[in-house]
């Protein structure tokens, strides 16, 4: 599930499938969200979230989705989006404190939103935009940072969608192989 390199795009790929197939929500719930959250590192605690909370999640999700999708297919940014984007960065960021050693992020639902948007903006207004992909698998629509050193990574993860599409294209190949010695008969 974090195969995006920036947590903003991790957040993105909570919708799973989404022009490819049926759309999938993974932020069902705010349970949901809260564990989420917590799976992504970027706090240590539980994050206290209601139902509306959630709504602002999925509403900053899509946001964040469609000034990505825009920027890569070169498309102007969409104001109500960036206007959203600043309002919620403008929010206090996590709470950091070393405890014991060791570093733990913590904080509402709010600071949680501004971490995502902050991370955003990183994105958008940097070279890293250059190199955010969609996965090349057949239904999957993943965005992620692509840091391969000649950036030619062509999947989300060589696990959840690499394997699979190198197995459906031996499949192809040897279909096409097959065929094509039927014809020669
Ligand atoms: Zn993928």
């Amino acid at each position: 599930m974090f195969v995006g390199g920036r947590p903003a795009l991790d957040l993105t790929g909570t919708l799973m499938y989404r022009h490819r197939s049926a759309p999938t929500e993974l932020l069902a719930s705010a349970a949901d969200l809260s564990e989420w959250a917590q799976q992504s590192g970027l706090v240590h605690e539980p994050v206290t979230a209601n139902r509306t909370g959630l709504a602002q999640t999925r509403e900053l999700r899509e946001a964040i989705y469609t000034l990505v999708l825009g920027r890569m297919s070169h498309l102007p940014d969409s104001q109500a989006d960036v206007d959203l984007l600043n309002a919620t960065a403008a929010a206090p960021p996590l709470d950091l404190a070393l405890r014991d050693g060791v570093l733990q992020r913590s904080g509402s639902l709010r600071q949680l939103h501004s971490a995502l948007a902050r991370d955003t903006l990183e994105v958008l207004g940097s070279p890293l935009m250059t190199r955010v992909r969609e996965c090349a698998g057949s239904d999957c629509t993943r965005l992620y940072l692509d840091t391969s050193r000649n950036a030619t990574r062509r999947w989300c993860g060589m696990r959840q969608c690499g394997d699979k599409a190198k197995a459906a294209h031996y499949r192809a190949r040897r279909k096409a192989a097959h065929l094509g010695h039927d014809e020669t008969r």
